[in-house]
């Protein structure tokens, strides 16, 4: 594996290379096929950068389409975020609700991008039954925890918008209901419960997609850093790495929080990357989760702005979840890592004790238009981009990929065109990151109230 990626970056070094992942429980339950470096010269008709959910489902759905795909990643499958996710498969995708997004883009806009993130949980759940992949899926949609007695009313007004919105009958619990249905911590003060989605385990997910891609014909190709991207005189794109060279007609960008700033040229500046931490513990007894009252299966967050996500996972670990520091270095892991402690033994105080030697960071990537993009890349002939899922990509990553697929053949689901709006630069540029401990700061004190 390559320490570092190739091209200009807005983080630290630390975090394109193997040190936030030294710990990933992920990495312990499934190891995806391994994948030879692509040798000498070679052609497709569509090459990807990446191999995550976005750019194996792209890669899937093409070759399943009959195309010649190739998808050169700089390290292996599952590497970056989709390696390293809490396994939410739910709605969202976007940083604006149907309002915002109506206010932005018009009602019908709004509502097309509601019925693709619908379809995008669908898609997945389809994607594992027809390829028979073991994910060890559970969970009935995902519950919402008033971290405050104030954000009780938040979710009755989120029950009345997902009745509203997506037609389904949300679950609110008072306070008092939470012990029996195995929620219980002194810091929750009623949930809300939308049954839409399921949890799955990131890593086996990639495994089986990684399977199905190459069965379906697809090429991929692990440690091949796209290092230089040109064009011959023919227009086609060439993909160079350090053990051979792609001529490609499409070109599928699938890099997310982990692209280059100039790889190529035109993503610098449209994409923030922001780190989210994991820590998982060893299994908890019976006895254990019966001394916390926590015995749900439910995908569960919290309503801060600076939100915790959590789970109990098949064999009775515990995932935890949360927003981490915005410096990529050997302090903010360390930084992060101790508030994600401090966060758990407050949440649930049973488990005080309990070790949890599993701690680790990824990249995800936000938008300056608050919604995820899926389109062609605007002045670059035959290039095509997905990324930008606000944290939310496991399934809306996993259907942008298959959108981009059905763009490039023709047939296939219908992108929603607020996904194709382009992708604004953010103001301060390569600066942009310093916006970061302002925005936390913001948040910390808006959670306290
Ligand atoms: C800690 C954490 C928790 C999360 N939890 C959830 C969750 O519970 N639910 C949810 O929906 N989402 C979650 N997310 C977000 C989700 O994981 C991402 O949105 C999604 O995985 C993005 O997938 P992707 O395929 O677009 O990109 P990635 O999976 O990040 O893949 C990008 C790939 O590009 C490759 N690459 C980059 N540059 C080059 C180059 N020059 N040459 C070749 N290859 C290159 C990298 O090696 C990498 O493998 C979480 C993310 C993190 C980090």
């Amino acid at each position: 594996m390559p320490d570092t990626l190739p091209g200009r970056h807005l983080y630290e070094p630390m975090a394109y290379g193997p040190a936030p992942i030294a710990d990933n429980f992920w990495r312990t339950t499934a190891t995806p096929p391994a994948c030879p470096p692509i040798d000498g010269a070679q052609h497709c008709e569509t090459a990807v950068i990446g191999a995550g959910f976005t750019g194996l489902n792209a890669a899937l759905a093409l070759a399943r389409a009959g195309q010649d795909v190739v998808v050169l990643d700089a390290n292996q499958p599952g590497w970056g975020a989709s390696g390293r996710n809490g396994g939410f498969c739910c709605l969202g995708g976007a940083k604006l609700d149907f309002d915002g997004l109506a206010k932005r883009h018009g009602a019908g806009a709004a509502r097309e991008y509601l019925d693709a993130e619908r379809a995008a949980v669908d898609h997945v759940a389809a994607l594992l039954a027809d390829h028979g992949i073991e994910a060890d899926t559970h969970s009935r949609g995902e519950t919402l925890l008033a971290h405050r007695a104030s954000r009780i009313a938040a979710l009755q007004d989120g029950a009345a918008y997902y009745q509203r919105h997506y037609g389904i009958a949300p679950t609110v619990l008072p306070r008092e209901a939470l012990p029996e249905h195995g929620l219980n911590s002194p810091e929750f003060h009623g949930a809300l419960t939308v049954p839409i989605g399921f949890a799955l385990n990131p890593m086996k997910y990639i495994a089986g997609l990684t399977d199905a891609a190459r069965a379906a014909g697809a090429r991929l190709h692990g440690n091949s850093p796209v290092a230089a991207l040109r064009r011959d005189a023919t227009g086609a794109h060439l993909l160079h790495t350090p053990t051979g060279t792609i001529r490609a007609t499409n070109l599928i960008l699938a890099t997310n929080g982990y692209g280059a700033e100039d790889l190529p040229r035109w993503l610098g500046g449209r994409v923030l990357p922001v780190q989210s931490s994991i820590l998982v513990t060893r299994p908890l007894s019976g006895h254990e989760l019966t001394a916390q009252g926590w015995t749900s299966r439910q995908m569960s967050y919290d309503t801060r702005h600076l939100l915790h996500y959590f789970r109990l996972l098949p064999d009775n670990r515990m995932l935890f979840g949360l927003r981490a520091d915005y410096r990529a270095t050997p302090a903010g892991f360390a930084a992060t890592r101790k508030r994600a402690r401090r966060d758990f033994d407050r949440m649930f105080p049973a488990w005080r004790g309990v070790d949890t030697a599993h701690f680790w960071s990824g990249l995800v990537a936000l938008a300056r238009n608050l919604t995820p993009f899926a389109g062609q890349v605007p002045g670059m002939d035959n290039t095509w981009a997905a990324l930008c899922y606000h944290g939310n990509g496991v399934a809306m990553g996993s259907y942008a990929g298959r959108l981009l697929a059905a763009r490039i053949t023709g047939t296939g689901p219908p992108t929603p065109g607020l996904m194709s709006a382009p992708l604004r630069r953010f103001e301060l540029g390569s600066w942009r990151r310093l916006i970061l401990p302002l925005v936390y700061g913001w948040y910390e004190i808006q959670d306290q109230i």
